[in-house]
Formats: C-alpha cells, sequence, structure tokens
C-alpha cells in the first residue's frame, strides 16, 4: 500500500490563555488515504478547525506528529491547499488574477501552471469571468473560485473547512457535485469539516465523529460504495442513505453514550 496522504499520530492541542490552559483535541490518530475523502462532523467547539490549522502548518500541535504524504508535514507548505468558508479574495484582483497569487507568491507561475489555472477556471465554468472582480460573482462563484485556487498549486490534500455553509441549499448541492466530480478526476485527497450530516454521507468514502470536552475522534464509519458511487444527489435518495444518517445523528446527540475508539 502507498504512503498515506495524512497522517496524524497523537495530536493534541492545548490553547493556553489568560484565562487557563485548555485542551482542545486530545490525541487524535488518524490516516487517510491518497484519493480518500473524510469528513469530519462534530459539534462546534469540538476543535475540527483545530485540528485543520494544525494539518496546515497555522498552527504547532502541543503533542504529535503530522505527515503529509510520506513527509514531515505541519508546516505551511503548498502541498496542503486550506478552502475556507470565507473565500478571502482580494477584492482589487480579477478572478483570474486571485487564483494566481498562490502560484505568484510560491514562484511556480510558469507557463505550464497558467495552462492548468486557465484549464480549471474552465472546468469550473469561471473562464467567462476571469477578468471580473469578486463583488461581481455570487457566494457560490466565488467558492468556485477559492476552489481554483485551493487547487492552483497542485495540493497533495485539501483541506475544507466548512466551504459550503455560507450558501444557499441550491448552490451548495450543485457545489459539492462539482467539487467532488472535480477532486475525482484530479484524483484530490480531501478532509472535509462540515456540520451538515447528510453533506458528510454523500460526499465521503469515510466520515469521522468528533466529540467535545476534549476533542476526539468518538467514531468512524465506512460509507458503502454504492452511496460512494453516487453523485451527492442521487446519493440522498438510495435506501441506505437515511440509516447512515440517523446513525450519525445518534452519535452526535449521545456523545457521551460511548467512550469511541480510534
Ligand atoms: P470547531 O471548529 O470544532 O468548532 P475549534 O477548533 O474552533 O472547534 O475550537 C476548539 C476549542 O478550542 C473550543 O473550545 C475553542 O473555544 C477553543 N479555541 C479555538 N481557538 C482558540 C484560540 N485561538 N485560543 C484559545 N482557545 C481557542
Ligand atoms: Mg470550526
Amino acid at each position: 500500500m502507498s504512503e498515506p496522504s495524512l497522517l496524524l499520530d497523537g495530536i493534541t492541542h492545548v490553547y493556553v490563555t489568560d484565562r487557563g490552559a485548555s485542551l482542545a483535541v486530545d490525541d487524535i490518530h488518524l490516516a487517510v488515504h491518497p484519493g480518500e475523502f473524510v469528513s469530519l462532523v462534530g459539534p462546534s467547539g469540538c476543535g475540527k478547525t483545530t485540528l485543520l490549522s494544525i494539518i496546515a502548518g497555522l498552527i504547532r500541535p502541543t503533542e504529535g506528529t503530522v505527515r503529509v504524504a510520506g513527509k514531515p508535514g505541519g508546516k505551511l507548505s503548498p502541498r496542503v491547499g486550506y478552502m475556507l468558508q470565507q473565500d478571502y479574495l482580494f477584492p482589487w484582483r480579477t478572478i483570474h488574477d486571485n487564483v494566481m497569487l498562490g502560484l505568484e507568491l510560491s514562484g511556480k507561475a510558469d507557463a505550464t501552471r497558467r495552462k492548468w489555472i486557465l484549464h480549471l477556471l474552465d472546468e469550473l465554468g469561471l473562464l467567462q469571468v476571469r477578468d471580473s472582480y469578486p463583488h461581481q460573482l455570487s457566494g457560490g462563484m466565488r467558492q468556485r473560485v477559492a476552489l481554483v485556487r485551493t487547487l492552483a498549486t497542485e495540493p497533495d490534500l485539501l483541506l475544507l473547512d466548512e466551504p459550503f455553509s455560507a450558501l444557499d441549499y441550491q448552490t451548495r448541492l450543485q457545489l459539492e457535485e462539482l467539487i467532488l466530480e472535480i477532486l475525482r478526476t484530479h484524483r484530490k485527497t480531501a478532509l472535509l469539516v462540515t456540520h451538515d450530516i447528510s453533506e458528510a454521507v454523500a460526499m465521503s468514502d469515510r466520515v469521522l465523529i468528533m466529540g467535545r470536552n476534549p476533542g476526539r475522534i468518538r467514531h468512524e464509519l465506512q460509507i458503502p460504495e454504492n452511496i460512494r458511487r453516487a453523485s451527492p444527489i442521487e446519493a440522498r435518495e438510495l435506501p441506505g442513505f437515511h440509516p447512515l444518517f440517523h446513525e450519525i445523528w445518534r452519535e452526535l446527540e449521545d456523545p457521551d453514550g460511548k467512550e469511541g475508539a480510534s
């Protein structure tokens, strides 16, 4: 078997503030394999964003190690792409110039990468707005731009922190479809944080359920083949979908019901 795209070994994080120290995530072990799509669900405050920030290298964990594609991770690197709920596009840059930014900063804006960007813009239906400015676009379009920017540096691993939660339902479903298709086409590995249980089931190969105080992975669910193969909208119609939804719902309702292994 090839090296995992992401390997977390005993990740623990304590935030120290003037009000004291608090254990945000506790002893997280996780391996995500190449091409796998894994979702993290859990109540707010259970440490999902903390975990992604550690993987992205924005926060140094108090304990534990991060490996990305077999190499030491946990530091800022173009190998890891991070997409957030807010798109953080620069209002004074055109769509094209916004998505080029990462490449320019890392000195990789060569002809091949420029072509790759145009190809991605085309795939995401953004080619005709490449000279527009962010304020001229809808929320869904802006998130598509953010995705292109995240994919621009060809990361091994994509971290998605509630990227759809500010969008209306219709747009969210369309984006789920589009993003999953793009990630599958380009065989990207992804870790998605969402509080939407249907989204987690419909998009993932595997769902991790976290509990709070301290943040831990309490339960893990493998999504069956037929649901994984279906598109996110079709998946919601399959007979196996609702039992999975309810299983996760119950886990989240009763976080202390069982002490989960991981
Ligand atoms: P989630 O994304 O699951 O909602 P977070 O990772 O944002 O959870 O937060 C986990 C815990 O750590 C929460 O109790 C939160 O209050 C705390 N926390 C998050 N960021 C900080 C910070 N910068 N300083 C102190 N505590 C923090
Ligand atoms: Mg969060």
